[in-house]
């Protein structure tokens, strides 16, 4: 489903991601962890070009762009298409109730048939447990609430692939589980997701692959067994010190 190859991307002279390599297949989970300032947001952000990488390439569902050489914009669009972005804070348009936010993007975007739209957005304010809330404007909603509603946001644009950037970070500690249920119930699903999270339950929990990055690298990856009982890195075991 996901296949990138020496991905690298600089800040003018700041190289802040060295030539990353990283395989996803249909279905699995990817939690990427590691040290504040080791890339994961940045990596996440380039997989779905909203940064631009500077060479490699990042393939999404039979899709490749090339970033070694001149590439079509148009390719960038359909590979951006191909992938949902949940955020750490929620950006949901603060004039538009719940049901107009999850709508917007298949309608404006994606030119989609209004009441068809409809049908679905409602039905996946269901899934994330916001039934009852489809007319509530943002303010009205709690930290965890409107969360969710910008995970049945991405959701509603049907992508191949969600990608998570610390989704939870900016929430109440007693509002953390119910996102995380969500997102368990997508992995359940079989939904393909890369998730940057300091959630290590979480990750020992639903991932596949755990990803430990640290200095723009990709230090070690592997089953959560193994990344947490047995890491093969010294840096990899003294991040997981550093946090237990
Ligand atoms: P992490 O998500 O692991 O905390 P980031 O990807 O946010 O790491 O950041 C990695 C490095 O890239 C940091 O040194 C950060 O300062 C730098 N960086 C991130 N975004 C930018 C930007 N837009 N301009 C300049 N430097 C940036």
């Amino acid at each position: 489903m996901l296949n990138i190859n020496k991905l690298e991307k600089r800040f003018d002279d700041i190289e802040v991601l060295k030539g990353l390599d990283l395989v996803v297949k249909e279905g699995d989970v990817t939690v990427l962890i590691g040290p504040s300032g080791s890339g994961k947001t940045t990596f996440l952000r380039c997989i779905n070009a909203l940064e631009e990488p500077n060479a490699g390439t990042v393939e999404i569902d039979s899709l490749e762009v090339n970033y070694n050489r001149s590439y079509k914009q148009s390719d960038v669009r359909l590979l951006r298409q191909k992938t949902g972005m949940v955020f750490q804070t929620y950006n949901l348009f603060p004039h538009k109730t719940a049901l107009q936010n999850v709508m917007e993007g298949p309608v404006q975007v994606q030119k989609r048939n209004k009441a068809e739209v409809e049908r679905e957005a409602k039905s996946l304010l269901e899934k994330v447990g916001l039934g009852d809330k489809l007319d509530a404007y943002p303010f009205q909603l709690s930290g965890g609430q409107q969360q969710r509603v910008g995970i049945a946001r991405a959701l509603a644009m049907k992508p191949k692939l969600m990608l998570f950037d610390e989704p939870t970070s900016a929430l109440d500690p007693e509002l953390v589980g119910e996102v995380l249920k969500v997102m368990k119930d997508l992995a359940n699903e079989g939904m393909t997701m890369v998730v940057v999270t300091h959630e290590m339950r979480f990750a020992k929990e639903v991932a596949n692959t755990v990803v430990f990055m640290d200095g723009g690298h990709i230090v070690e990856q592997g089953p959560p067994e193994q990344i947490f009982e047995m890491p093969r890195e010294e840096r990899t075991r003294r991040f997981l010190q550093l946090i237990s």
